[in-house]
C-alpha cells in the first residue's frame, strides 16, 4: 500500500481535477490521500467527498503560503474543517493577492517583450482563470507555453518566472500554525530540504535547520514533511531524526502535479504506513 499526502489539482496549479486524482490513486491502490492546493480548500473539499463516494481515505488540506524570517516557505495543513471560517478569509485574501501580483509579473515579462518587438501576454484570459482558482507563476508558464514562447513550465521559470518573482502575500509560520489548530487540524513545514520554499533559503547548514525547527515548533509547528522527492534518501534520514527528537509528526507526499506525464508521480513519495496512524492522533488533539 502507499500514500500521497501532497498533490496539486486544478483548482491549483495540477492537471487533473481533485475527482480524477482520487480515481487515480485509487487505481494504484493508494491507502490514504491529500489534495493539497496552494492557498485553496476548493479541491480538497471535492476531493474529499470523492474519496467518500469511492471509499478512499482523503485527508482535508491546504499547502498555504507562508514566510519566516522574510523568506518564503510552503506549510501544508492537515485536518483542518475545510469549513472554518478565519481560514477561509485569509485564503481568500492571499488570492487576491495573487490576482495583483499576476499584474505586475505580466507586466515586467511585456516591458521585456516590448522593448523585444514580441507580442505581449494579454492579461484577460489570466485574469478570468483567477476567477476560478489561486493564480500562481505556473498559469503565466503555461500561458507562454500556449504563445509558444516556451516549450515547458521549467523554461519559462529558468526564463522570466523566477527573476520577475514577487512574494505571495504569506503569513508567519506561528499564524498558520494557529489557524490551523483554531480550524481543528495540524500544520506541517513542507519539503525543507528543497532548494527554494524551503529553509535552504534562510540556511543551507542542517544544523540551523535544527534550530529553526525547534524554533517552530514553539510557534506550534507539529510536524514536517520528510518523505519528498526534492529529499535524498540522506537528507530523509536527518529530517525522520529530527522530527523524532522534538516529537514531531512526519509527513510525505509526490508533490504531484500532473505535469510530468500521467499519473506516474501519483503515490511514488515513499511514505511509510505508520504516518497516518501518527498523523490522525495528532489531529485529534485539536479536533
Ligand atoms: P507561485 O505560488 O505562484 O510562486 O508558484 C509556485 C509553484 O510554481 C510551485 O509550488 C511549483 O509548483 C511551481 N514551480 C516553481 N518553480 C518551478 C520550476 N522551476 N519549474 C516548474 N514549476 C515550478
Ligand atoms: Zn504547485
Ligand atoms: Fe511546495
Ligand atoms: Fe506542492
Amino acid at each position: 500500500m502507499s500514500i500521497d499526502l501532497h498533490t496539486h489539482s486544478t483548482i491549483s496549479d495540477g492537471k487533473f481535477s481533485p475527482e480524477e486524482i482520487v480515481v487515480m490513486a485509487k487505481e494504484k491502490g493508494l491507502s490514504a490521500l491529500a489534495v493539497s492546493d496552494h492557498d485553496s480548500l476548493e479541491g480538497s473539499r471535492r476531493a474529499v467527498e470523492s474519496g467518500k463516494a469511492l471509499g478512499l481515505k482523503v485527508f482535508p488540506a491546504a499547502e498555504i503560503s507562508a514566510s519566516h524570517k522574510n523568506q518564503a516557505v510552503h506549510m501544508l495543513v492537515y485536518g483542518i474543517d475545510l469549513d472554518n471560517k478565519a481560514l477561509q478569509q485569509e485564503l481568500d485574501s492571499a488570492r487576491e493577492y495573487r490576482v495583483n501580483r499576476m499584474r505586475s509579473i505580466v507586466g515586467n515579462i511585456n516591458n521585456e517583450l516590448e522593448a523585444e518587438g514580441k507580442p505581449l501576454l494579454d492579461l484577460e484570459p489570466l485574469l478570468e482563470l483567477g476567477k476560478e482558482k489561486p493564480l500562481g507563476r505556473p498559469d503565466i508558464a503555461d500561458y507562454l507555453i500556449k504563445l509558444g514562447y516556451v516549450q515547458t513550465r521549467s523554461e519559462a521559470f529558468d526564463r522570466w518566472l523566477s527573476k520577475y518573482n514577487i512574494p505571495n502575500k504569506s503569513l508567519s509560520v506561528g499564524d498558520v500554525c494557529r489557524l490551523a489548530h483554531d480550524a481543528g487540524g495540524i500544520a506541517v513545514l513542507a519539503h525543507p530540504g528543497s532548494l527554494s520554499l524551503s529553509l535552504n533559503s534562510l540556511s543551507s547548514d542542517f544544523d540551523d535547520h535544527k534550530k529553526i525547527i525547534s524554533e517552530l515548533k514553539e510557534q506550534g509547528l507539529d510536524g514536517i514533511e520528510v518523505y519528498h522527492p526534492d529529499h535524498t534518501e540522506e537528507v530523509r534520514g536527518k529530517y525522520l531524526a529530527l522530527a523524532e527528537s522534538l516529537d514531531l509528526v512526519v509527513t510525505g507526499g509526490s508533490d504531484f502535479h500532473g505535469t510530468f506525464g500521467p499519473a506516474d508521480m501519483l503515490g511514488s513519495a515513499s511514505v511509510p504506513d505508520d504516518v497516518i496512524e501518527r498523523l490522525e492522533n495528532r489531529i485529534k488533539i485539536y479536533h
